[in-house]
């Protein structure tokens, strides 16, 4: 989505093919969190403004979990069970995008969190140094 709004002209629409093809492909790991974290947004974004993208993955979860009723279907983490056994698809993208949001966004303010943690050490270290040089040579 991003991409085609700076991109102008033509190649508009076959950049976005192309996104929707990766994205589309993404599907099964990203259900999986096998995705880190710049792919992982860059599918939440794509599907969230994509209709095409979002069909397919409302598809994923009818064949993976819709379409099977005995022991083989897949284990369905307790939050989504309710959507799943109401067959409430679309509802069920809705949550699991909710949800990818919010970890990434969980995510995303502990890296924050774990460089000014990092720079408070390195001023720590520079200023037990200035302090050890001031103390040996004055
Ligand atoms: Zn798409």
């Amino acid at each position: 989505m991003r991409k085609s709004m700076d991109t102008a002209g033509a190649a508009e629409w076959s950049i976005d093919m192309a996104d929707c093809k990766k994205v589309q492909k993404m599907i099964g790991k990203f259900d999986h969190g096998q995705l880190d974290i710049k792919q992982e947004e860059f599918f939440i974004q794509h599907v969230e403004s994509c209709k095409d993208c979002r069909e397919e993955f409302e598809i994923y979860y009818i064949v993976a979990y819709g379409l099977s009723e005995d022991e083989n279907t897949a284990v369905v983490a307790k939050c989504y069970q309710k959507l799943v056994e109401q067959y409430d698809f679309k509802g069920l993208v809705e949550l699991k995008l909710k949800n990818s949001r919010a970890k990434l966004e969980k995510l995303k303010s502990w890296n924050r969190f774990v460089r000014l943690c990092w720079y408070v050490a390195n001023l720590c270290m520079l200023l037990t140094l200035i302090l050890w040089i001031i103390i040996r040579y004055y």
